[in-house]
C-alpha cells in the first residue's frame, strides 16, 4: 500500500468507486472516465508502480489480476464478443497512475485504436 496512491486509496475504501469485482487480491472498478461502454480498471491490491516495475518478487500479482480479467468480461457481459486488455507503461504510454493497472474495454466494435 502507498499512503499517497489514488488507486491504493480506493483498494482501502478512502475514495469511493464502482466496484465490478474484487477478492483477496485485486479490485476492478469502473474507470470513471470511460472510452467505450465497458471500462473497467483491474488491479492488484498489491502496490506495484507500472508494468517495468514487475520482478521476481512481486511478478506473482499478476496471474490472479488475468484470472480477474476474464471475471469481468463474464460479469459485464463483454465475454463472448470480445474484449480489448491495454496497459500503459510510462509517459509516453501515458500512464498516469502509478499504481499497475489493466483496462478492460468491450461493447464497441474497436478499430486499431481506442485511447
Ligand atoms: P492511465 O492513463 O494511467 O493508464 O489510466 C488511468 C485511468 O484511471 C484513466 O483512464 C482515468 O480515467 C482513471 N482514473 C483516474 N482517477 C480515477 C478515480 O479516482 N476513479 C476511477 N474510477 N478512475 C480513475
Ligand atoms: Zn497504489
Amino acid at each position: 500500500m502507498a499512503e499517497n496512491c489514488i488507486f491504493c486509496k480506493i483498494i482501502r475504501g478512502e475514495i469511493p468507486s464502482a466496484k465490478v469485482y474484487e477478492d483477496e487480491y485485486v479490485l476492478a472498478f469502473k474507470d470513471i472516465n470511460p472510452a467505450a461502454p465497458v471500462h473497467v480498471l483491474v488491479v492488484p491490491k498489491q502496490h506495484i508502480e507500472s508494468l517495468e516495475a514487475l520482478d521476481e518478487g512481486n511478478i506473482q500479482a499478476v496471474v490472479p489480476v488475468h484470472k480477474a480479467i476474464q471475471k469481468v468480461a463474464e460479469l459485464t457481459g463483454i465475454k463472448d464478443k470480445g474484449y480489448r486488455v491495454i496497459v500503459n507503461c510510462g509517459s509516453d504510454a501515458g500512464q498516469t497512475v502509478m499504481h499497475l493497472h489493466y483496462h478492460v474495454l468491450g461493447g464497441i466494435k474497436m478499430g486499431e485504436k481506442i485511447i
